[in-house]
């Protein structure tokens, strides 16, 4: 048996799609053009890239993109009084501050001063409270993005039993909430866990999000699962350079799930395509529209 391997790529590219057409659409119809503004303090690398492809997607999905570079340096209160400038901007209807930030700012202060109206990511505890409670939220874009990778193989996830390895705020609660509002029966795993494999063995559906190269083993997967790896880990390899890998061993897990996604071209490609629906459904919500189709 080999898997079916889940095209994240293609599914992201077709969200998008549907996100400009809904775009175009709430332009023509209403007058307004969705606005994200997206805050990156200091210059990490790997959040330049993240922040950079951001804005590509978000001018190439037909709405405006708002960059805001502060100095790794940058005192708590300047960032707040910018937050604060943007939950005011009539065009900004998605903010989205880059994680993780410098050390001396205190990332629970910064996420609460988000108009939770404009909190794309949703981090703020209205938001996170409100998707708890089984109510419409602005829910993390990463586990949005897999519960679509997921319905690309199941149509509904109704009755089927879930795994989520990793607890974060960013990824696998939420991801759990989301789980039990499409009527699944879900496992929350973390490092605390006793016997990971077999609670794997009972799962018809694996999220792995632990950030531990191929933690997860082949032998692990109950026949015919479907395991969304969300994990993303640089590794080096023996030519002296470095590849990404998930927390899920591939070629094993090929050899006995029903579906598994790949990294790269899985779960990482959903998450900006996961901000830009976020971001129309928000600019749609202040304006007190319909929701869009998407
Ligand atoms: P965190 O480090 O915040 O959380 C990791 C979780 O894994 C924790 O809940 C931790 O448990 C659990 N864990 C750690 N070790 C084990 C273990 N041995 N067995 C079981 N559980 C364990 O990470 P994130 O949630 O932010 O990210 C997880 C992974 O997903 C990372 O590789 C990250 O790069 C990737 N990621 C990918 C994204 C994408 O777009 N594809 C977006 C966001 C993240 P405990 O709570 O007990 O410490």
């Amino acid at each position: 048996m080999t898997a079916r391997i889940i095209d994240g790529k293609a599914i992201a590219a077709d969200l998008r799609a549907r996100v400009a057409e809904e775009v175009a659409r709430v332009k023509r119809e209403n007058g307004l053009t969705p606005g994200l503004a997206v805050v990156l303090v200091g210059n990490d690398p790997a959040s330049e890239v993240y922040v950079r492809s951001k804005h590509t997607q978000t001018q190439a999905a037909g709405m405006a993109s708002f960059e805001h570079k502060l100095p790794a340096d940058v005192a708590q209160a300047d960032l707040l009084t910018l937050i604060a400038k943007l939950n005011r901007d009539p065009a900004v209807h998605g903010i989205l501050v880059q994680l993780p930030l410098p050390k001396h700012l205190h990332t629970e202060t910064v996420i609460n001063a988000i108009d939770p109206a404009k909190d794309v990511d949703g981090l703020h505890p209205a938001n996170a409270g409100r998707l708890a409670g089984g109510f419409a939220a602005l829910s993390p874009c990463t586990p949005l993005g897999c519960i679509i990778l997921t319905k690309s193989v199941h149509s509904s996830l109704e009755g089927m039993n879930a795994i989520v390895i990793g607890r974060s705020n960013l990824v696998g609660r939420p991801l759990v909430q989301l789980l039990l509002n499409e009527n699944a029966t879900v496992t929350i795993a973390h490092s605390r866990s006793r016997d990971l494999p077999k609670l794997c063995a009972q799962a018809d559906l694996v999220y792995a999000a632990v950030g531990k190269p191929e933690m997860v083993r082949g032998s692990w997967l109950k026949p015919g699962s479907t395991v969304i790896d969300v994990g993303i880990n640089r590794i080096p390899t023996a030519e002296g350079k470095t590849k990404l890998v998930g927390d899920v061993a591939f070629q094993e897990a090929l050899g006995v799930a029903g579906a598994i996604t790949p990294v790269p071209g899985g779960v990482g490609q959903m998450t900006v395509a996961c901000l830009l629906v976020n971001t129309l459904r928000a600019a749609c919500a202040i304006h007190k529209l319909p929701a869009p189709g998407v």
